[in-house]
């Protein structure tokens, strides 16, 4: 039959151009579940400060203001944070803040690493911070960072009912800790509530691992960068000497980058958007990492000595960046320092220490330091 023929026919195409949104769809690296708001611009990030770090206020509010930039602020009361006001914020500095338009997130009381054993003393943790938001005229956060990038998917149904809507981990397990490394957020596939760092900054980064960072996020993809004092005298390990800061920001003024907050986050992807296994896209990056580790290329960041070796690259890194959009970055980079008269020498922190090389380093540290008097179960910060 003709008309049957032609029903079958349909059919056919139907089926062949649903196959065919499926594969579009999964090269975007979203999956079927996944229903953005609007689509993910190609010049998004999403800008993240930790630690309650005297220098947010000092260095990176003004800068942040001047460029029209969004940031959250994850605010803690641990370490010597009660007593230290030299190397951290005041309440008052954190209303102001908030005045200033910036999201104050919650980044728990102590500091406290969020593991299978703490996970009972969650709640208690972020109900302080939130108390101490009321009493200061800020809203309670709907953002949490995990203090030490310590994450339990157990947490996850207790920070749903306290009202948190996005949650930001580090790039581990994707990468180890001491790499500073991650992923891009895949709105989607990756839970809300476990939202991957793309990078993690460390003294010793260069212009080239920031925009290795950036470089990281794919279509349709939204990479969340990770920072703690701009300088930070009590935590040396996560330093990032103000002069960076200065390039990375205007790096990203040059290059049209919006920049957002955690929160900013609902524009594009809300919070019902969500993976039924919260642990599936972290155990597939994980075994893909394993397959790709062996031939993956590794840019080396020359030592960052100051001035425009910090623009060097390493000839693997010019194949993968391209000289030539270093070489205008960087003087693209100048200009606009000159222009945004932020071309300061860098504040060297006091006490600076080179970055530990290992876990077991950076804990003896810790240990002994005694810069992490009230962190408790994961001191890292
Ligand atoms: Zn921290």
């Amino acid at each position: 039959m003709p008309s049957a023929f032609l029903r079958r026919r349909e059919l056919s195409l139907v089926l062949l151009l649903y196959l065919l949104l499926c594969c579009l769809n999964h090269a975007f690296g979203a999956d079927a579940s996944t229903k953005l708001r609007q689509p993910v611009p190609t010049n998004v990030v999403v800008l993240t400060f930790d630690d309650s770090v005297k220098s947010h206020f000092t260095v990176a509010r003004p800068l942040l203001k001047k460029l029209g930039f969004h940031a959250t602020f994850f605010i803690t009361e641990g370490f010597d944070f009660p007593t230290n006001k030299q190397d951290y914020m005041t309440w008052e500095e954190i209303r102001q803040l908030h005045d200033d338009g910036f999201e104050i997130g919650n980044h728990t009381r102590d500091h406290m690493g969020i593991t299978a054993k703490s996970v009972g003393k969650v709640r208690e943790q972020l109900e302080a911070i939130n108390e101490r938001c009321r009493a200061h005229g800020i809203p309670v956060p709907v953002s949490l960072a995990y203090p030490g990038n310590a994450f339990h998917v157990d947490a996850l149904p207790i920070l749903e009912s306290m009202g948190i809507r996005y949650a930001r981990r580090g790039g581990s397990p994707e990468y180890t800790y001491e790499e500073g490394g991650g992923v891009a957020y895949e709105p989607g596939r990756d839970h809300p509530l476990l939202i991957p760092s793309a990078g993690d900054g460390r003294p010793n980064w260069s212009l080239v691992d920031f925009t290795k960072a950036l470089g990281r996020a794919r279509a349709g993809s939204i990479p969340v960068l990770q920072f703690h004092g701009v300088p930070d005298r009590a935590h040396p390990w996560v330093n990032t000497p103000t002069e960076q800061f200065v390039s990375y920001m205007t790096y990203l003024k040059t290059n049209n980058y919006a920049v957002l907050a955690l929160r900013d986050l609902e524009r594009y992807v809300g919070t019902d958007t969500k993976p039924a296994n919260p642990q599936a896209v972290i155990d597939e990056r994980i075994k893909q990492r394993g397959r790709g580790s062996s031939t993956r290329s590794r840019c080396v960041s020359p030592p960052a000595t100051g001035g425009s070796d910090k623009l060097r690259v390493t000839d693997q890194c010019s194949r993968t960046f391209g000289p030539r959009l270093l070489s205008r970055s960087a003087s693209e980079h100048k200009a606009t320092l000159v222009q945004l008269d932020c071309a300061r020498p860098a504040v060297p922190a006091a006490g600076h220490r080179p970055a530990p090389r290992s876990r077991m380093a950076l804990e003896s540290r810790i240990s002994t330091g005694g810069t992490a008097r009230s962190s408790i179960e994961n001191p890292k910060s």
